[in-house]
């Protein structure tokens, strides 16, 4: 009998896109599309090209090239557990500011 550990493994990897959902909620921004960078081996990508493990108790995000952890989320009832030791960094794009009208009334203690 073979030893398919990896194979397995591969079983319950999701594309880490499948996690989109859980990371615009905890960052409130699309991150699939945000770089970032595996501190193991220095491979650069999308998180949405990350290898993401969601059978555990939260979310795996691993190097797609060396998979390595790079991201754990953890979510429980009263906060989100974020480890992101594995990552280089994480770049947040900002949303583009949309065009809001001028406060005029900002007159304070006036
Ligand atoms: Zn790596």
């Amino acid at each position: 009998m073979e030893n398919t550990t990896q194979d397995f493994n591969r079983e319950l990897m999701l594309d880490a896109n499948a996690t989109a959902g859980l990371l615009y909620e905890i960052f409130g921004l699309e991150m699939t599309a945000a770089p970032t960078e595996c501190a193991n081996c220095g491979n650069e990508g999308e998180i949405g090209t990350l290898l993401a493990f969601t059978h555990g108790p939260g979310i795996v995000l691993r190097c797609s090239a060396c998979e390595q952890v790079m991201i754990r989320i953890v979510q429980t009832p009263e906060a989100i557990y974020l480890d992101a030791r594995g990552a280089v960094y994480l770049r947040l794009a900002l949303p583009k500011p949309k065009s809001q009208p001028v406060m005029e009334n900002d007159s304070l203690g006036g």
